[in-house]
């Protein structure tokens, strides 16, 4: 597949089936093309001499001139791929499928979508769709979709796995005087998906935000890496809908795309660099403000207001946020001092008082942008008799340009602020009404600042004795299980992950011989793959003394065998005992998510982690920064760095942890599921005492 630029920037198109019938979607597509479109439009159609006044075709061969740059196909299903075959046969390289009828259907509609596929290899198409409502691109004045609306021309390029969302939210954006760039309707994905148009936008320059509405990432590994590039430069904007497991569900059954855990998107998402946001209207803010105003260097932020109450909204809007109300410097104080009456506040948020003209207001924010510690400024105000919106709103077009600093205003008012509002927008200034979206819009400044300094380093190579973990792995497969649990502690210990001292056993003398190898008393549980949950059934003995081994060894095996007659009883663990007093049992496991592979999850562990849900998860493998900041990011973290006394866990013991496992899942893809809990988070390092992991033998 090449270059997108000529799907988006095509001299010549041709709508295959186009027709002149009322209502058809052929007609639509030709209708709109023919509004603005600045190159050739070539309807094809074996049963027309000529569709709305252009001349039509039989096929695409013979189109004079050579093949068309794109062809929009939008025939019945039944002709669909070989209208595909030959659009690609004669020289066809960019093909936009509008037609229905492929996988959303299943069945036959899925054998259609793979020869589709098949066909599109064949000629190395950049084919969008099928089910597609088609593409859009205002530099050219492309409209080859069959929608109502048509794009107002700007900066954002904006995807959508749903069609009808598109129609949803031009029509919506077109009030708002929001502009796109190109604008491109997903439909089933056969061959371009989303991370095929991030990575085009990423170096298209006419495209300043990315902005989409996804319900599921087919291939999450590769959307994380190429969205990491294209953040760098260009921000992405997202609603990912699908978020609650009901929502999930319906998603998967409107584009036929198995939703993964919301869990790893949002940590896909965030790791990929990607602003997440909930709702349509927020997706617009965040891609004004990314689109229009600069990043701030600091997240202190100035409030100015003429009216109390509105600044007040504005401050808790600001602590609520990631961002901080700036505190000024003795100079800032003066010179608001100067310039403002007596009664005035000249401490953030700055109250320039009800009475306040265009001149007073220019002032104070001139003087708080211009104090070193600010980052960025709210500007709030309430209609009053001595103030002209439209003038304060050019003022602070003015001084946002000069300082170079974002700035967001809110003129809390009706239609009386319609000319400021056309002002400010004109400049790429965010207005509200309400404080705290204006104050919103400047977070997601901030967070992309972050993204885009932050440097993701690349997880650390670390040195796994393969062989041996694979020996261990292959003894699921040899039992015809695909579970395992303590007996697998080599797992870890061949990956560099702390274990303590211990052997599992099949008799009770030999429990008594290596629990005579080991200092102090002992910790003793039941093996068997038959039971998951070990102390549930008593399967777990702690500070058992040496005299005690051999008859708790027989106590283990018959409460095993009264819970589970059938159980497979491998044995009984004869283990060291880790130091609870000091260490804190936390919990290390990673799951395997369908789109973006392993998932690895650090929180507080033991047996307390099925009541306090204290977890955090990031898609494997992990650098460094990203391991420490999932230990830094749990609630309990306080806990870890000696809360009420005690001594401080060794924390970077944890993370090499966390990175080592990240590193086994990412060897061995056969393991599925893996819980080591709990480790014991203590003040000399880290140690795995149980462990529990499901294997997929057939791909071992
Ligand atoms: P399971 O999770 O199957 O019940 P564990 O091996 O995790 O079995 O043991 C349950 C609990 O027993 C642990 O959460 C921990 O509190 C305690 N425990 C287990 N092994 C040790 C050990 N070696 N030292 C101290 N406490 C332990
Ligand atoms: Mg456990």
């Amino acid at each position: 597949m090449g270059s997108l630029s000529e799907l988006f920037a095509p001299e010549s198109v041709a709508v295959v089936g186009a027709t002149d019938r009322e209502g058809s979607v052929g007609r639509a597509i030709l209708t709109n093309l023919r509004d603005d479109f600045d190159g050739r439009i070539v309807p094809v159609n074996p049963g027309r001499e000529s569709v709305l006044g252009f001349d039509c075709y039989p096929d695409v061969g013979s189109v004079p001139d050579g093949p068309p740059d794109l062809a929009v196909v939008v025939v019945p299903p039944d002709i669909a791929v070989d209208a595909v075959r030959e659009a690609g046969e004669s020289g066809v390289r960019n093909v936009v499928v509008i037609t229905a009828g492929f996988s959303e259907t299943g069945g036959e509609g899925a054998g259609r979508e793979r020869d589709l596929v098949a066909v599109a290899e064949e000629y190395d198409l950049s084919l969008v769709g099928p089910n597609s409502l088609g593409v859009m691109s205002t530099p050219v004045g492309m409209n080859a979709t069959f929608g109502p609306e048509n794009a107002t021309p700007g900066s954002l390029s904006f995807m959508s796995q749903s069609g009808a969302f598109i129609t949803a939210v031009l029509d919506w954006a077109n009030d708002q005087d929001l502009g796109f760039n190109d604008v491109v309707s997903l439909g089933n994905e056969a061959v371009l998906d989303e991370t095929d148009l991030i990575e085009h936008w990423g170096d298209d320059p006419d495209t300043d935000v990315i902005i989409g509405y996804l319900e599921g990432i087919d291939d999450g590994r590769a959307f994380i890496e190429t969205a990491r590039e294209v953040t760098d430069d260009t921000p992405i904007v997202l609603v990912k809908s699908g978020r609650t497991d009901a929502g999930a569900q319906a998603a998967s059954s409107h584009t036929g795309s198995i939703a993964g855990s919301d869990e790893a998107y949002e940590a896909g998402l965030e790791q990929a660099g990607v602003q997440r946001v909930e709702t349509v209207q927020e997706l617009f803010d965040y891609a004004r403000a990314l689109s229009g105003q600069p990043l701030p260097e600091r997240d202190d932020v100035a409030v100015v207001t003429n009216a109390g109450g509105p600044g007040v909204m504005a401050t808790d809007a600001i602590g609520d946020s990631r961002l901080s109300l700036a505190s000024f410097s003795d100079g800032t104080i003066d010179a608001l001092q100067d310039a403002l009456p007596d009664e005035a506040n000249v401490y953030n948020p700055v109250d320039t008082i009800g009475d306040a003209d265009v001149e007073r207001f220019h002032e104070a924010i001139d003087v708080a942008l211009g104090d070193d510690g600010v980052g960025a400024a709210v500007v709030v105000s309430a209609p009053t008799a001595v103030l002209e919106f439209e003038d304060l709103a050019e003022a602070v077009v003015d001084l946002q340009a000069r300082h170079g600093k974002p700035v967001v205003t809110c003129l809390m008012g009706g239609e009386s602020t319609e000319p400021a509002a056309d002002v400010l927008r004109e400049s790429g200034i965010p207005n509200y009404f309400d404080p705290a979206r204006g104050v919103r819009s400047l977070e997601a400044l901030s967070g992309y600042r972050d993204v885009r300094t932050t440097e993701v380093e690349p997880p650390a190579e670390f040195d796994g004795d393969r062989e041996r973990a694979r020996e261990i792995l292959e003894r699921a497969e040899r039992r015809g299980d695909n579970r395992l649990g303590v007996e697998a502690m080599g797992l870890l210990d061949a990956y560099g992950i702390p274990t303590p001292e211990g052997d599992v056993v099949d008799d009770p003398a030999d429990a008594v011989a290596v629990a005579q190898s080991i200092d102090g008393p002992v910790v003793m549980k039941i093996v068997s793959p038959d039971i998951l949950h070990k102390s549930d059934i008593g399967g777990v003995k702690v500070g058992v003394e040496n005299e005690a081994v051999h008859d708790a060894y027989e106590d283990l095996v018959t409460r095993a065998r009264n819970y589970q007659p059938e159980a497979n009883v491998l044995g009984v663990q004869v283990q060291e005992m880790a130091d609870l007093e000091e260490g804190t049992e936390t919990i290390v496991g990673m799951n395997r998510d369908p789109q973006f592979g392993p998932l690895v999850l650090f929180g507080l562990g033991g047996i307390s982690v099925e009541v306090i849900e204290d977890t955090t998860v990031r898609v494997a493998p992990l650098g460094r920064d990203e391991a420490a900041a999932m230990v830094d990011e749990i609630e309990a973290a306080p806990l870890l760095r000696g809360a009420r006394g005690r001594t401080p866990a060794d924390e970077d013991a944890v993370v090499e942890t966390i990175q080592r496992l990240s590193q086994l899942v990412t060897d061995f893809p056969a393991i599925l599921e893996l819980d080591i809990n709990p480790l014991v988070a203590g003040p000399d390092g880290a140690r795995a005492v149980d462990i529990r992991l499901t294997v997929d033998t057939d791909t071992l």
